[in-house]
């Protein structure tokens, strides 16, 4: 037996001949790192990509958990969207055939309330839900969650990508203090350390990288004379044409120059520097986050705010000084077990920047020869979204349903043209395919345009 078998966790044996019938047979790296602690009671944070088994991670220490005899709520697991919260549905579902009588249900958006309120009312001891229409069920009363034990929150990044941060912590307020709190991400920006921080007690961090490839970046060199420099620039985005990037420049000046000469050459970029104000720096940021900006030029100070899954590139106009620098630069690509490209220019007269990486990296740097890139005539690179601001915000007691719901309601756009949702004081952000920017924005426009029935002033920001 090794310790990678259920049988050695403290599991009834009918939970160990169930998993089995399930074809599980050995824990994964997740389920081995995580689950003797969630089976101790212990608060945790799990690091890991998706198709590893977080589901069971958490499932099979809830399952333990449930007085079947109590019928009240006694776990909550908070899942992004209704997609994602029918997959833990059922493998819970699965989970428990070994506990019988367990009864869960699905608590998510663009369903019916009412048969959810039924459903509710015959006890349910695990609600699986979107933070949305759990929350409407506890402002209507039909939910309650004083007896909850354990709180998942389950791709909780994405979570916080979807704007629900507010309407998470206003549930998890309804929720008794004493109970076990678990939390799962791919990643793990400052917006998810600072949840953490507020909700978890006393955590175990348990974090397992891509078992496959590590994520690799693929790292070129190309030596330009200084004048050379920016149509070197347009060189490498013809040849890789990579759909988001970043482009690091050394001051705010060379920034701006660079953005407005890809602007030019049709590729469609933003400068990001310490010079914009913090409300503009926030629009950059948001923009490029939700996909509605392609390049984002930056100097490395400003690049700190940025928090971006899945950069294919990175590329370095110019070369810094420290190969420090240059080694956090590049490890915005290659994220999460994806290849990523990082690409740096350099001048002879910048050659000792280059040995000095070498040095840093013990291995030498593979320089490319310009001519070797492939020239793509025409090449535009346009991004796929668009943004549209709103004049109504968290104050106006506007959430992310809201905006959904009036886009994919009567606006008629379907879930996937929408994107990332950001929601501010004031003001809110949502990100919509190109080709039905100007749907969405004639819907907001007309007279039924309303948002939490209210009529609101909208504008696309380009
Ligand atoms: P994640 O939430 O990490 O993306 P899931 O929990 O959805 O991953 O699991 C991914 C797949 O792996 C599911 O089909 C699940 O049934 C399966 N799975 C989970 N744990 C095991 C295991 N120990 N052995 C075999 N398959 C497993
Ligand atoms: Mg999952």
């Amino acid at each position: 037996m090794t310790s990678d078998s259920f049988s050695s966790l403290p599991i009834s044996s009918a939970q160990v001949a169930n998993l089995n019938s399930l074809g599980y047979t050995q824990m994964t790296a997740i389920q081995a790192q995580g689950l003797p602690y969630v089976l101790q009671g212990r608060d945790l944070i799990a690091k890991a990509k998706t198709g590893s088994g977080k589901t069971a991670t958490f499932g099979i220490g809830l399952l333990t958990q449930i007085n079947p005899r109590f019928f009240g709520v006694q776990a909550l697991v908070l899942c992004p969207t209704r997609e994602l919260a029918d997959q833990v549905g059922k493998e819970l579902r699965k989970l428990a055939r070994s506990t019988p009588n367990i009864k869960l249900v699905l608590l998510c958006g663009g369903k019916p309330f009412a048969a959810q309120k039924a459903s509710l009312e015959h006890g349910a001891h695990i609600v699986v839900g979107t933070p949305g229409r759990i929350q409407d069920h506890l402002s209507r009363g039909t939910l309650t969650l004083t007896g909850v034990q354990a709180l998942v929150l389950d791709e909780a990044d994405r979570m916080m990508d979807m704007g629900f941060i507010d309407v998470i912590n206003e549930i998890i307020e309804q929720t008794p203090e004493q109970r076990q709190t678990l939390l799962f991400s791919a990643t793990y920006p400052a917006a998810i350390k600072k949840m953490c921080a507020a909700i978890l007690n006393d955590p175990v961090t348990v974090s397992v990288e891509s078992e496959h490839a590590d994520s690799v970046i693929e790292q070129s060199f190309f030596q330009v004379k200084e004048p050379q420099r920016k149509s070197a620039l347009l060189s490498l985005f013809e040849h890789y044409q990579p759909e988001t990037s970043v482009v690091f420049c050394h001051t705010k000046i060379q920034c701006d120059e660079v953005a407005r000469f890809l602007h030019n050459h049709q590729i469609d970029a933003l400068a990001i520097h310490g010079d914009l104000e913090q409300r503009e720096r926030d629009q950059v940021l948001v923009r490029f986050a939700n996909r509605s900006c392609a390049v984002l030029v930056a100097t490395d100070v400003a690049a700190r705010g940025l928090d971006i899954k899945s950069l294919q590139a990175v590329i370095n106009f110019e070369l810094p000084h420290d190969p420090d620098i240059y080694v956090h630069r590049i490890g915005r690509t290659g994220r999460a077990g994806e290849t990523g490209i990082a690409l740096s220019l350099f001048t002879p007269q910048e050659h000792l920047r280059v040995k000095g990486i070498e040095e840093n990296q013990h291995k030498p740097c593979v320089v490319v020869p310009l001519e070797t890139l492939k020239a793509t005539r025409g090449f535009t690179l346009q991004a796929p979204m668009v943004t549209i601001q709103l004049d109504s915000g968290r104050k106006n007691k506007v959430r992310p349903g809201d905006i959904l719901g009036a886009l994919t309601g009567d606006a008629g756009l379907s879930g996937s043209q929408i994107g990332k949702i950001d929601i501010y004081d004031l003001f809110s952000f949502v990100a919509v395919e190109l080709t039905v920017v100007n749907k969405a924005l004639k819907y907001f426009q007309s007279e039924n345009g309303k948002v939490k029935g209210r009529s609101i002033r909208v504008r696309k920001i380009a």
